[in-house]
């Protein structure tokens, strides 16, 4: 089930739910209570993306210690 993250205006918090795809952008409760939320852009790399900032230090050559600075 993807997860959404959501910031409540009443008390600034954000907070995560997981919940199904179709009541993603459903009204969603803070832990405090508040209803007066609004959905953040996801960070879930779900399937289908394309622009999902993956950091991935790896790739490029194989080695993996070269470029690091640990083989100085
Ligand atoms: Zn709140």
């Amino acid at each position: 089930m993807p997860r959404y993250e959501y910031r409540c205006k009443a008390c600034g918090d954000t907070f995560e739910l997981s919940r199904p795809m179709a009541e993603s952008s459903a009204p969603a409760a803070c832990p405090e209570g508040h209803t007066d939320t609004v959905k953040l852009l996801s960070t879930v790399a779900m399937t289908g993306g394309g622009t999902a900032p993956a950091p991935a230090p790896r790739g490029g050559g194989g080695g993996g210690c070269c470029g690091g600075g640990c083989c100085g």
